[in-house]
């Protein structure tokens, strides 16, 4: 497909959102006729269409679910559920649904950038930072895209213009939602970092979830990267059809086996892109290179790192570019983020923690914790999470609409941990569980916001909640003074 073909075809854009404007104008310059469907029909949404409609785009709001006549092609945005009766109704019509990343997939052009494609439960964003580095440190033109930066369909076609030099290599992130919408998506190489259950609303069930994740390996050239730790991530390696020669790689934190990167006494190693993988190794960099300025890596880092090492790997980058890389890797804010030490009680924030694979993964991070907890629990259970964290946990601070979830938990597996439950959804509730949770904290303890819930009952989304929270021990640290 070249970008001609998409000339006076008509193509309606489900939803008005970062996604659907993006896909909207790009397909517009391209000469498509485009109308773009949101069931809203809010200021916002009015707002957002008086833009597009001045170039020339129909925007229909207040009905989202009748399929425009004569539509073409539907492109839909990542919210937009798969058994959305606009869908029902492309079916019936014999009409396509694809999204934004294979828009982008089909947009690339003859000479393009190889994409080198990261999902998982938890780790994409870090996982795609830390790979973009290490190719840039091998002095590789990329950029970290997909669900994150700038829209996959503006950057694939912005490529090259302006006498710009064009993209040697896509550090790819890609959410299950834009994954179940990219049929003919065929990375280079691809990583599925962990599995565990969420959107399941979404998916329908952890089998359709994990079935949309596993579509990234498809057509695969060189290497599937799994997590030796999640067998589910191998399982869907087994089951994708990948290209003559492509390799199963595995990473695992403890020391790796033929085909796999790992960890021997503190250096990450590979015995994967090796010459004799059975008697070799090679060293890559030292755990300490990851992210040196932000204090010792989490486990989970390690592990995003490694994959990252793997993808780079797959694409020939030098050993010493992947040390170089992660040394100048920083991580995104509210992910595991130092916000002080005050009084030998360190506080962070992990507020992009939104679920319960994520907020364990920081709880085993840290040895004496007063947790902060709580927000909307997105119909997952905390069992699990309280009962493997247990031990760790000092004291706990709930906050947030679903927190009556998490202290039932915490009464079955933890009963002697104090717990303050706050009784709060309000934005100022924050101040007062920072000061609670100073309370319960003893020296050398870690004050952590890692929620395991999503934000939106207290705060605009995970970016404020982190903001109000290092706001508040800000606070507290001016106090101290
Ligand atoms: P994503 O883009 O998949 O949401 P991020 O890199 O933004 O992932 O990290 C989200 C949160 O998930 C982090 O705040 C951290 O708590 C947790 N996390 C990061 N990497 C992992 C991992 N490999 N395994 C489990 N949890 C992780």
């Amino acid at each position: 497909m070249t970008t001609q073909d998409f000339a006076g075809q008509h193509i309606t854009v489900a939803g008005l959102g970062v996604s659907g404007i993006s896909a909207a104008r790009a397909l517009a310059g391209l000469g498509a006729r485009v109308t773009v469907v949101d069931g809203g029909d809010g200021d916002k949404q009015r707002a957002a269409a008086a833009d597009l409609e001045a170039p020339g785009i129909t925007v229909r709001l207040g009905d989202g679910t009748t399929l425009p006549e004569g539509t073409d092609l539907v492109v839909t945005s990542p919210g937009w559920k798969p058994d959305s009766p606009l869908f029902a109704a492309a079916a019936e019509a014999g009409v396509d649904v694809v999204g934004d990343v294979e828009i982008a997939w089909r947009l690339r052009g003859p000479d393009a950038a190889a994409w080198l494609a990261v999902t998982g439960t938890n780790g994409k964003t870090t996982t795609v930072r830390m790979l973009a580095a290490i190719l840039e440190a091998e002095g590789l033109h990329t950029a970290a895209v997909g669900n994150i930066g700038t829209p996959i369909i503006d950057l694939v076609l912005g490529q090259g213009q302006r006498g710009e030099r064009p993209y040697d290599v896509l550090a790819v992130e890609l959410s299950s939602y834009q994954l179940h919408w990219a049929p003919s998506l065929r990375a280079h190489s691809a990583a599925v970092l962990n599995l565990a259950p969420d959107h399941l609303d979404w998916h329908g069930s952890m089998k359709a979830y994990a079935a949309d994740k596993g579509r990234i390996y498809e057509g695969n050239t060189v290497a599937c990267v799994y997590n030796v730790a999640d067998k589910a991530t191998e399982d869907l390696v087994r089951e994708a059809d990948v290209e003559e020669g492509c390799r199963a790689v595995g990473f695992t934190l403890g020391t790796p086996g033929p085909s796999q990167l790992g960890v021997v006494d503190g250096l990450l190693v590979d015995r994967a892109f090796v010459e004799n993988r059975q008697q070799q190794a090679q060293e890559l960099a030292e755990i300490t290179d990851i992210a040196p300025g932000s204090g010792s890596p989490a486990p989970h880092n390690i592990a995003n790192a490694l994959a990252a090492a793997a993808l780079a790997r797959a694409f020939g980058v030098r050993p010493a570019s992947v040390r170089e890389g992660l040394r100048a890797f920083h991580p995104d804010a509210h992910r595991i983020q130092h916000i002080a030490d005050i009084a030998d009680i360190t506080y962070i924030d992990d507020s992009k923690a939104t679920n319960t694979h994520a907020a364990e993964a920081s709880l085993a991070a840290y040895e004496h914790i007063v947790w902060i907890a709580g927000g909307l629990a997105k119909g997952a259970t905390f069992d699990e999470l309280v009962a493997k964290s247990a031990q760790r946990l000092r004291g706990v601070v709930l906050i947030g609409a679903d927190r009556a979830l998490i202290r039932e938990a915490l009464a079955r597996h933890a009963p002697d941990v104090p717990v303050v439950d706050l009784d709060r959804t309000d934005t100022g509730a924050m101040p007062e569980a920072v000061r609670e949770a100073t309370g319960l904290a003893e020296p050398g303890d870690t004050v952590l916001l890692a929620p395991a819930c999503a934000s939106m009952d207290m705060f605009v989304n995970y970016n404020k909640r982190g903001d109000a929270f290092a706001d508040a021990v800000r606070e507290l640290s001016a106090r101290a003074q």
